[in-house]
């Protein structure tokens, strides 16, 4: 019987005390691209705006006290996430997460096109977008829009040039992320951008897996629409934000119509204990811009060279033009489903989508050139802001023994 198995006949309490006993330890966090934990001074603001005795009211309520303190929290926080990008507070639209912000940008933007062009029109993404985007225009799709999927190169990357091979006469709307959330990889967005506008396209970027880790910047004006999720940056979960650039050009139908908060781009009270949390996590990302990133990709690294010499690794993605926290391998022999369950004192992702009963290889590893075997026995690995030395050094050594174990060394 293994220690884990152990834990099922206990009640919660009794795990707890057995992990501080450390009789059983929780795996090591590897998955920050999958999710962060809330940091704990993002955290204390926001049970600040919970109860009675804190900032809990609607936003929204211009009739007392209660309301214009929360609305000047909320408007706080708005002005936190504006500064990390480079934007106008008024340019920032809550949302709850870069899924809704994907889908307010991509149909919002097409349904405003269709409005004066009844035919529809053509859209350019890339074909390893996040899900969040891939469907949204896939559904577009079935409605009459025509879309090109770009491929990307053996690292992952979109070229400004492959962009602007694809533009036709009636292209629109372009998204292209600035990181891949599988990879790391690294888009040049603002050439993506000078190139969408030299044509009169919108241009969309998701953002989420970059914010924190590299510099966002959409003051140059290359930017129409970007995407931001709080729980890739050490924010809570259930909120994000939509950039929508202030200029006459760039129009946005609203997806969710109600009492037209968000200036009419997406009703529905806002949370606000989630604004001030994203807020004041965009406040820290940019506080520790200059040196954190630095520090986990030392980290990172320290990780890849611990394990690179092991028989028929590779990596996946580009081995500079990636963001910090990522680590994305593949284990060739090795058997993906084997890999993981053995792997059992780590918590990472797999190259896999794990759907009710098959193993569907990851679209995205597929799409840079990697088998289906290949793709299978990939992991990523993905370091963050609380990961210590101590951590990749154990996860270097069970991985060792892991690996080794599977070839028979
Ligand atoms: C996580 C992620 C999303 C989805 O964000 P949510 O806030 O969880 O909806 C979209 N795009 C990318 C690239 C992501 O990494």
């Amino acid at each position: 019987m293994t220690i884990l198995s152990v834990a099922i006949f206990f009640s919660e309490s009794q795990v707890q005390s057995l992990e501080t006993a450390n009789i059983i330890r929780k795996p090591v966090y590897l998955d920050y691209a999958a999710t962060t934990p809330v940091a704990p001074e993002v955290a204390e603001r926001m049970a600040a705006c919970l109860t009675l005795d804190g900032t809990f009211a609607n936003p929204a309520s211009r009739s007392h006290l209660y309301g214009w303190q929360a609305e000047e929290v909320v408007e706080e926080a708005r002005a936190q996430v504006a500064a990390l990008i480079g934007a106008d507070a008024r340019e920032v639209v809550w949302t709850s997460g870069a899924t809704e912000a994907n889908n307010l940008a991509l149909k919002g933007a097409a349904e405003a096109w269709r409005e004066s062009h009844p035919d529809g029109g053509h859209i350019i993404v890339s074909a390893i977008e996040h899900k969040a985007v891939l469907d949204p225009v896939a559904w577009l799709e079935q409605r009459g829009f025509r879309v090109t999927r770009l491929q990307p190169d053996h690292y992952g990357q979109i070229s400004p040039q492959q962009v602007a091979a694809e533009i036709v006469s009636d292209t629109f709307l372009i998204s292209i992320m600035q990181v891949n959330n599988e990879l790391g990889t690294i888009n040049d967005v603002q050439a993506i951008g000078a190139i969408a506008h030299q044509y009169q396209c919108l241009f969309h970027v998701d953002a989420a897996q970059s914010a924190g880790k590299l510099a966002i910047d959409v003051s140059p004006g290359h930017i129409d629409l970007l995407s931001l999720s709080a729980h890739k940056f050490y924010g809570p979960k259930g909120i994000g934000a939509l950039y929508v650039r202030r200029h006459g050009d760039v129009k946005v139908k609203a997806i969710i119509h109600g009492g037209g908060h968000e200036r009419g781009f997406r009703s529905g009270t806002l949370p606000t204990h989630q604004c001030v949390g994203m807020g004041r996590a965009a406040e820290l990302a940019a506080q520790h811009l200059a040196d954190e990133p630095v520090r986990i990709a030392a980290l990172r690294d320290h990780l890849w060279r611990g394990i690179s010499d092991l028989p028929d690794v590779q990596l996946n993605g580009h081995p500079q033009d990636r963001a910090c926290g990522h680590l994305n391998v593949a284990f060739g022999g090795c058997n993906g489903e084997t890999l993981l369950l053995s792997l059992r004192e780590l918590a990472v992702s797999s190259g896999s989508a794990c759907n009710s009963a098959s193993l569907s290889p990851s679209y995205v590893l597929k799409a840079i050139g990697l088998t289906d075997a290949l793709a299978q026995a990939s992991l990523r690995f993905s370091v963050g802001r609380y990961t210590t030395q101590g951590e990749i050094d154990f996860a270097i050594e069970h991985i060792r023994q892991v690996v080794k174990k599977i070839h028979h060394l």
